[in-house]
């Protein structure tokens, strides 16, 4: 392991591997990754890797379509397929104020350049046959949408900042941060040490642990993600994703190569009444 770095970031998932690519992309090509597993040993290994560019935060949303344009860019910087599946896909609203809450993020989506477009639900269901009407007042339509390979997306990423000269040091576990006088970092790590004039922090579900070995109590938790499956319909609808987030909720997005609980999971709530529909982090989003 090389004994400095300009910047160290701790964490391999998606985040990390990310602010590598970004560091080598805007010059800074002494730049070091410690994971202490392999890439994506974190919440990436997990996620179903849904993508979507609706938000109630306009600037998360512009995010989110640069993000999903990235991803053909990394793809050709590395070579590594990012397994990138465009489907489109619907939000459903199943009250008058979610309807209103679409339409305004329709809106502010057409200012911000993305092209999304209020639906009928007649239309709705045409486009997602599995859907129930009966639930349903409306919908939004995104034709960029659909869904990715984390772990294809984390492996691109650190190919193309190694093609521009970063280094990956996997089995890797930080245990500790110094601050030196010079206002530069001792990262004492399982493996060694270096110095590093910046640590960025990436340890995602760990990103508290880390946070404590400079004093900072970061304001992060891990929360539990329920989901229900139903397996019967797993093979009917492996068309778009189409989400109702009304009360915490989101249902139908479908990813035909992810694992089976992926591809299962998110099915279910798409004719089921909103009771049962899966249920996906505290704040609702996936
Ligand atoms: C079931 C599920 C489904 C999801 N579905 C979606 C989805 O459809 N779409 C979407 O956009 N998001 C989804 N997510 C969320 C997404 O997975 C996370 O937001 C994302 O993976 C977070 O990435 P990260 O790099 O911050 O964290 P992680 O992937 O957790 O990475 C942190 C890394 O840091 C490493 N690490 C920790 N401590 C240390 C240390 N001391 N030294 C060295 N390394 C360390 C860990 O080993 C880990 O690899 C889902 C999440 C889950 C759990």
């Amino acid at each position: 392991m090389k004994s400095s770095a300009q910047v160290v970031v701790v964490g391999g998932g998606v985040v990390g591997a990310s602010v590598l690519y970004h560091l080598t992309r805007a010059g800074w090509t002494d730049v070091v990754l410690l994971e202490r597993k392999q890439l994506t040993a974190g919440s990436t290994w997990h996620a179903a890797g849904g993508m979507h560019t609706l938000n109630g935060d306009p600037n998360v949303a512009k995010l989110q379509e640069y993000t999903i344009k990235l991803y053909r860019e990394i793809e050709e910087a590395s070579g590594q397929s990012c397994g990138i599946h465009i489907t489109a896909g619907v939000d459903l609203a199943g009250t008058p104020e979610r309807m209103d809450f679409l339409k305004l993020a329709c809106a502010r989506a057409r200012y911000l350049g993305l092209d999304m477009e209020i639906i009928s639900i007649d239309e709705a269901a045409k486009i997602f046959p599995l859907m129930d009407k009966r639930h349903f007042i409306g919908a939004l339509y995104n034709p960029l949408e659909g869904h990715v390979d984390p772990a294809g997306v984390t492996q691109a990423y650190a190919k193309a900042a190694r093609n521009l000269g970063a280094e990956v040091y996997r089995f890797t576990r930080v245990t500790e941060l110094h601050p030196r006088v010079d206002g530069s970092w001792d990262v004492i790590t399982d493996k060694g040490n270096l110095n590093a004039q910046h640590v960025v922090n990436a340890g995602g579900l760990w990103a508290r642990e880390v946070g404590r070995m400079v004093g900072l109590e970061l304001p992060m938790l891990a929360m539990a993600s329920e989901r229900r499956t139903n397996l019967r319909r797993k093979e009917k609808a492996r068309a778009l994703p189409a989400r109702f987030r009304d009360g915490f909720v989101l249902a139908g997005s479908v990813m035909a190569d992810l694992p089976m609980w992926h591809s299962s999971a998110q099915i279910v709530a798409v004719n089921a009444p909103p009771c049962i529909m899966a249920k996906v982090g505290p704040s609702g989003r996936p």
